[in-house]
C-alpha cells in the first residue's frame, strides 16, 4: 500500500505518518526530515538547501526529488510508503508520477489533513518550544502556510481528479484523526 499525506505544516502529516506506517509496516518518508538530516550532517546538497528551509520556501524540485526517489523504491519493494510532505506542488506531482509509473510506485490513497489556521499556528507554536526547528519563527511559520496555500493546495483538486483524494479533518484530536485516516483506507487493506 502507498499513501501519501498532504496537509499545511502543524496539520499533524508526522504524526499520521508515523502511526499508519507502524500499523500496517511501511516506510515511513517524510521529505522534511530527510531534508534537514542532510543540512544537520552538512553534506553538499544540505548546504544547498540551509537557506530555503530556514526561510520556509520549498528547495529546488530536482533536489527533493533526486533525495526521495532512492528511499520511495526501497519502500516499494518492501511492502509500500507513506510518504509525507512530497508532492508539495502541482509541478513535483507531475514529475513524480512519471518516474512512479515506470517504477510500480503510484500512490494507492492521498490523505488531506485539513485544519483551520488558528489551530495549525497553535500548534507550531507549541512544538516549536520543545523541537528549537530554526523555521519555527513567527515570520517563517507565515510563509509556510502561504507557501501550502500557494503551491501545495492545487494538489487537493489534482488528486481529487485522479480519484485518489479522502479529506480528513485534522483539528480533532490524534486518536480521532486515526481513525478516519483509517476508515478512509479500509478498501486498501487486505
Ligand atoms: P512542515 O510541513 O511543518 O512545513 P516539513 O518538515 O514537511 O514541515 O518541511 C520543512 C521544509 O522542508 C519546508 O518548509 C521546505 O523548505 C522543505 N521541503 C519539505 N518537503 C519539500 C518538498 N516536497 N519540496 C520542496 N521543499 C520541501
Amino acid at each position: 500500500m502507498n499513501v501519501l499525506l498532504i496537509g499545511p505544516p502543524g496539520s499533524g502529516k508526522g504524526t499520521q505518518g508515523e502511526l499508519l506506517s507502524n500499523r500496517f509496516q511501511l516506510a515511513h518518508i517524510a521529505a522534511g526530515d530527510l531534508l534537514r538530516a542532510e543540512v544537520e550532517a552538512e553534506t553538499p546538497i544540505g548546504k544547498s538547501v540551509k537557506e530555503y528551509l530556514d526561510r520556509g520556501e520549498l528547495v529546488p524540485d530536482e533536489v527533493i526529488i533526486e533525495l526521495l526517489m532512492p528511499a520511495v523504491g526501497t519502500a516499494v519493494d518492501n511492502g509500500g510508503y507513506v510518504l509525507d510532505g512530497f508532492p508539495r506542488s502541482v509541478g513535483q506531482a507531475q514529475v513524480a508520477r512519471g518516474l512512479a509509473e515506470r517504477a510500480g510506485a503510484t500512490p494507492d490513497a492521498v490523505i488531506y489533513l485539513e485544519a483551520s489556521r488558528d489551530e495549525l499556528v497553535r500548534r507550531i507554536l507549541g512544538r516549536a518550544k520543545v523541537e528549537g526547528r530554526s523555521d519555527d519563527t513567527e515570520a517563517v511559520i507565515h510563509n509556510r502556510l502561504q507557501v501550502f496555500d500557494e503551491a501545495t493546495h492545487p494538489l487537493v483538486d489534482y488528486y481529487r481528479g485522479r480519484g485518489l483524494l479522502h479529506v480528513i479533518d485534522a483539528n480533532q484530536s490524534e486518536n480521532v484523526v486515526a481513525d478516519r485516516i483509517l476508515a478512509a483506507i479500509a478498501h486498501l487493506i487486505p
